[in-house]
C-alpha cells in the first residue's frame, strides 16, 4: 500500500508508541469494515493514541502532510461513518481504544468526567458502582465508546425519560482538525457565556474534531422497576397505549418500545435464547418499563394496573409483567438482539426514520402502501422506539432477487427515497438516531433546507478548511457557492 510520505508512519510511532500503530492487514481488517458489514475501505494505518496530547500532536502532523482522518470508536456506527471511503485516499484511523480513563466521578456535583475511549459500559458500572446512574442505553454499549455515543448523539431505549447523548453531556474536550485543543471540560449545569460549541462537536460524527473527554451528568439509581410486555393490535393502539402511560406515570415511563410480529420472528429465528414472551398471533408487541428512584413497592401492580385498563379499552390484546429480574432481562434480550437479527438475515434496509409520534401510525401505513406499490417484493417490518417516533421501517428482499439485481445499491436508494419522501411529508426527518455517515449524505442535500445546509458547510469550512476530518461523511465536499 505504502501511500504515506516515506518516514511518517515513524513519526506516527513516535507519537503512539510502536504498539500503537496498526498496518498489517489482519490487525486492519476490524477497523475497515463497518459493524453491517456494508462499507470498506482502505487505511494506511490504525493509530492508538493513550493521550489528549498524543491526538493532538497525531492531528498536527496529518494537517501538516494533508492526511484525511477518520476517528474511530468501537467500530458500531450504523452509517458508515467510522470507516474509511472506498475511495479514499492517504489516511488514519485514529481509533481512541486505549484513551479509556475514568477521569474523575464528583458526587455531589453529579458527573462523571471521561476519556473519550471509554466502553458505554464501562461508563455505567463506574457510576452504578457510586450509587449513580448513567442512563444512556444501547444494544452495542458492550463496545461503543462514550466519543462515538456523542458524536452520533445516540439515542437507544431510554430517551423518553433521559433524552439522548446530547443531553447526557455537560462538558467536551476536542482536539481541532488544526490540532488545537479545545477544553470544555466544564462541570458547570449553567454557563451562558455565548455559544454552546459543545453541542457543535456531537453529533458531527467526527467531521469537525476528535472527542478526546467528556464530562456526563448522573441520575439516582432506579431502585425499582415494571417491565413488561404487551400485545397490541395496531401502532394507532400503541400510540393510545402511550398516552394512557405518559397519563398516569409522566417521567416513571422510562421505556415504551414497539416491536411487530414479524421483527420478533426474525429475532427468534437468528439470535438464540429469544423466547416468544407471549405465545399467540398478535400484529405487534410493546415492550413498556417504569422506573423509580423511591423504593415503592408497588410499580408492578401499578403498570399491572394501567395494563389491565388499556385492555379494557380494547387498546391491548394481552400483556404479562415481568416477575423477576430475569423475566424481565428476557423481554430486553428481545429487543436489544433486533439489530443483530436484521444483520444474519441479510437483504433488509433499515430506514431509522422519526416523525411526530401522533403521526408514527399513519406514517407506516402510508410508507408501507408507497413501498409496496413500487416494489412487490419488498416485506415491511417495523421497530420503533416509539416513545420518540423514531421507526426502523425495515424492507426486506427475497435473496435470490436480490442477487439478480444489476445495481442493488440503485435499488437501495430508490426505495430509500419513497420511504423518505414519506418521512418528510409527515415532517419526518430521515435520520433519526444513526446519523449520516458516507451513507446518507445525498439525501442531506435533498432533505436539508438550503439555508441550514449551506450553515453546515460553512462550520466546516471555517473549523476544518484544509478538509481532513472524516472527510466525505455527513457533508459531501463543498460545491462553489455553499460557503456563501
Ligand atoms: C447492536 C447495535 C445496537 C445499536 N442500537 C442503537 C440504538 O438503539 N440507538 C442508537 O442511537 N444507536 C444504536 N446503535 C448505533 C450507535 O450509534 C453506535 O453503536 C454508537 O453510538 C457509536 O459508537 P462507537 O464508539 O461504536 O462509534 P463508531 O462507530 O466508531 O463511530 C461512529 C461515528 O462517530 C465518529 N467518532 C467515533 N468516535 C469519535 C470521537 N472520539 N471523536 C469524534 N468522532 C468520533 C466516527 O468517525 C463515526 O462517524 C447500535 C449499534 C449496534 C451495533
Amino acid at each position: 500500500m505504502a501511500r504515506l510520505l516515506p518516514g511518517l508512519v515513524e513519526q506516527f510511532a513516535a507519537i503512539v508508541g510502536a504498539d500503537g500503530v496498526r498496518q498489517a492487514p489482519e490487525d486492519l481488517r476490524a477497523h475497515v469494515t463497518d459493524w453491517r458489514l456494508r462499507y470498506t475501505g482502505p487505511t494506511d494505518a490504525v493509530l492508538l493514541p493513550r493521550s489528549t496530547e498524543d491526538v493532538a500532536r497525531v492531528v498536527r502532523l496529518c494537517a501538516e502532510h494533508r492526511i484525511a482522518i477518520v476517528p474511530q470508536g468501537g467500530n458500531t456506527g450504523q452509517s458508515g461513518g467510522s470507516v474509511p471511503l472506498a475511495d479514499q485516499g492517504p489516511n488514519v484511523i485514529v481509533n481512541l481504544t486505549r484513551m479509556n480513563r475514568i477521569r474523575a466521578l464528583d458526587r455531589d456535583n453529579g458527573t462523571i468526567s471521561v476519556d473519550a475511549g471509554v466502553v458505554l459500559q464501562t461508563v455505567q458500572a463506574a457510576a452504578a458502582e457510586c450509587g449513580r446512574f448513567f442512563p444512556l442505553t444501547l444494544g452495542a454499549e458492550g463496545s461503543c465508546q462514550i466519543g462515538g455515543n456523542l458524536s452520533t448523539n445516540a439515542g437507544g431505549t431510554n430517551v423518553l425519560r433521559y433524552g439522548n447523548a446530547r443531553d447526557q453531556a455537560i462538558g467536551l474536550e476536542v482536539v481541532l482538525p488544526d490540532g488545537q485543543v479545545w477544553d470544555g471540560m466544564r462541570k458547570l449545569r449553567k454557563d451562558n457565556t455565548g455559544y454552546d460549541l459543545k453541542s457543535l462537536f456531537i453529533g458531527a460524527e467526527g467531521t469537525l474534531g476528535i472527542i478526546t473527554g467528556a464530562v456526563l451528568k448522573l441520575y439516582a439509581c432506579p431502585v425499582e422497576r415494571a417491565v413488561a410486555w404487551a400485545a397490541v393490535s395496531s401502532l394507532a393502539a400503541a400510540v393510545q397505549t402511550l398516552t394512557l402511560l405518559r397519563d398516569s406515570f409522566e417521567s416513571r415511563l422510562s421505556a415504551f418500545e414497539y416491536i411487530s410480529r414479524a421483527q420478533l420472528q426474525l429475532v427468534r429465528q437468528h439470535v438464540p435464547g429469544n423466547a416468544d414472551p407471549l405465545p399467540g398471533d398478535y400484529e405487534g408487541y410493546l415492550l413498556v418499563e417504569l422506573s423509580d428512584s423511591v423504593a415503592t413497592g408497588a410499580l408492578d401492580e401499578m403498570l399491572q394496573g394501567a395494563l389491565a385498563s388499556a385492555i379494557e379499552r380494547g387498546l391491548l390484546e394481552n400483556a404479562v409483567v415481568a416477575a423477576s429480574h430475569a423475566h424481565a432481562a428476557a423481554f430486553w434480550k428481545v429487543r436489544h438482539s433486533v439489530s443483530e437479527a436484521n444483520r444474519a438475515h441479510g437483504m433488509s434496509l433499515n430506514h431509522d426514520v422519526a416523525v411526530p409520534t401522533s403521526l408514527v401510525p399513519a406514517f407506516v401505513e402510508r410508507a408501507t402502501a408507497a413501498v409496496q406499490s413500487r416494489f412487490a417484493q419488498a416485506e415491511i417490518i417495523t421497530v420503533s422506539h416509539l416513545g420518540d417516533g423514531n421507526v426502523h421501517f425495515l424492507t426486506i428482499f427475497p435473496r435470490p432477487f436480490w442477487e439478480q439485481l444489476e445495481s442493488p445499491s440503485g435499488y437501495a436508494a430508490d426505495v430509500r427515497r419513497v420511504v423518505f419522501d414519506v418521512a418528510t411529508e409527515f415532517d419526518g426527518t430521515f435520520s433519526a438516531e444513526h446519523g449520516v455517515g458516507q451513507g446518507l449524505t445525498a439525501e442531506l442535500e435533498r432533505y436539508k433546507p438550503a439555508v441550514g445546509l449551506r450553515l453546515m458547510h460553512q462550520v466546516k469550512g471555517l473549523l476544518d478548511p484544509l478538509g481532513i476530518m472524516n472527510p466525505g461523511k455527513v457533508l459531501r465536499p463543498s460545491r462553489a457557492g455553499d460557503e456563501r
